[in-house]
């Protein structure tokens, strides 16, 4: 047994018993990592606090490889990103992002791009000047950049099933990117899809873009967004739990507009 300490996400908390709780962690060295937290309901405790869902800590535990569950000795809070949860839009989009990195990291995997992509996802999302239109905006850009640290992010320029160099994008295939009029598709993309995917291929920072643009940003929410979900589900094989919260959260929100306007 060995004492270790790494930096981490809350990804999900379990009770175990009446005092203890599972806490499943997003790492940057150990990638996926499950603890048990001792006394952690116990009135008082110090870490009830730092352990809540979406927060940013410093963990030491001891390790022994033999073990699924490793047991928790320290915790400090680095980052509640208090601004982000008192936004339920934007604690959505955040729970899709670290939901994805984690879905796609084993246990034991060193994926320090990833952990540092949704540290920057999360530090974007969370500033106070960022609405929630454009953090939907962010989190496609975010989303896409963890594709590409995964090498899975679709291909936009050459037909995925036979090779073919494409000057028109038209047809996609969720098992890897466009392909040409001659094979196989599972869609047809319009020129507002294709646009918005080639600006997330493009983009260094997603911060330089002007947002105050209505249009630009609806097409994020409407298309882009369920478009990359629709192939991240394609390939983790399983849905996004947050991404059919972030749905729901969305119809309840039009129904509310709409109720409004007929009063
Ligand atoms: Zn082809």
């Amino acid at each position: 047994m060995s004492a270790n300490q790494t930096e981490a996400f809350v990804v999900h908390l379990y009770d175990y018993s009446e005092t203890s709780r599972i806490i499943q962690f997003l790492t940057a060295h150990r990638g996926k990592m499950s603890c048990i937290a001792k006394g952690v309901h116990r009135k008082n405790n110090p870490w009830s606090f730092s352990l809540d869902r979406l927060n940013r800590v410093e963990i030491f535990y001891t390790w022994k490889s033999t073990r699924e569950v490793q047991t928790l000795t320290e915790v400090n809070l680095i980052d509640s990103y208090p601004e982000l949860k008192r936004d339920i839009k934007k604690q959505v989009l955040a729970s899709l992002i670290l939901e994805t990195a984690f879905s796609m990291t084993e246990t034991e995997q060193k994926v320090l791009k990833t952990y540092t992509q949704v540290c920057k996802a999360f530090e974007h999302i969370s500033n106070s000047g960022i609405s929630s239109e454009h953090a939907v905006f962010l989190t496609c850009c975010h989303l896409w950049q963890i594709l590409i640290h995964n090498g899975i992010e679709p291909q936009l320029h050459i037909c995925v099933r036979c090779g073919k160099p494409l000057k028109e994008v038209r047809h996609f295939s969720f098992q890897g990117g466009v392909v040409c009029e001659n094979c196989k598709s599972d869609k047809t993309l319009d020129s507002e899809e294709v646009r918005g995917l080639q600006l997330l291929q493009y983009l260094e920072d997603p911060l330089n873009i002007p947002y105050e643009n209505k249009a630009f940003l609806s097409l994020f929410e409407k298309k882009i967004l369920p478009f990359i979900c629709s192939f991240i589900t394609f390939h983790l094989r399983h849905p996004l739990k947050s991404y059919n919260v972030f749905q729901e959260l969305n119809h309840i929100t039009i129904q509310g507009v709409n109720h409004e306007k007929q009063n």
